[in-house]
């Protein structure tokens, strides 16, 4: 069986930044491998297309150009927001405000996303809410481990039933 829309596909990836010999960014556990519907806008599309058509025990290895990949850093992500909002309990909370550290938001919608700390300033904080891989060229490689056909239960709830999915 091959990776094909609506099918269930087990893969092991490493993900490394710009190119085969860039920094590794994300590597799967061997016992911990990815398990996703194809073709149902769960991965990168382009990622699905250098996968499409591949077999069980076939190996890959690709790259992404940042346009293909989590796009562009949009400079109007990055904002300075009022140093106020982190002062909890009427104290800095200054574990969370270190330069480079990830930190977790909701925006007005109450949805969360997440923020990058760049630089702390007197009484505001600059954060960048960009992708952490955006403006990036990928490379991914690795192999497939398993395909198989999706239930009609896991194509209507929209995930993966079973090993490496929901367990109900
Ligand atoms: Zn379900």
């Amino acid at each position: 069986m091959k990776a094909a829309a609506n099918k269930i596909v087990s893969l092991l990836y490493t993900l490394k930044e710009n190119n085969e010999q860039g920094p590794v960014i994300q590597v799967t556990p061997e016992d911990k491998p990815l398990v996703f519907i194809f073709g149902v806008g769960q991965l990168l599309p382009e990622f699905e297309r250098n996968i499409n058509g591949l077999g069980k025990g076939e190996k890959y290895a690709f790259s992404l150009k940042s346009s293909d990949g989590y796009g562009e850093k949009d400079p109007e992500a990055i904002v300075d927001v009022d140093k106020n909002i982190f002062v909890i309990d009427g104290k800095l909370a200054e574990d969370i405000l270190i330069v480079g550290k990830s930190i977790g938001m909701r925006n007005d919608q109450g949805q969360p996303m997440t923020a990058v700390v760049l630089e702390i300033k007197e009484d505001t904080v600059k954060l960048d809410f960009n992708h952490p891989m955006a403006g990036k060229d990928l490379h991914f490689s690795g192999e497939i481990l398993d395909v198989r056909d999706a239930t009609p239960e896991e194509l209507d709830h929209g995930h993966v039933h079973g090993p490496g999915g929901h367990q109900h």
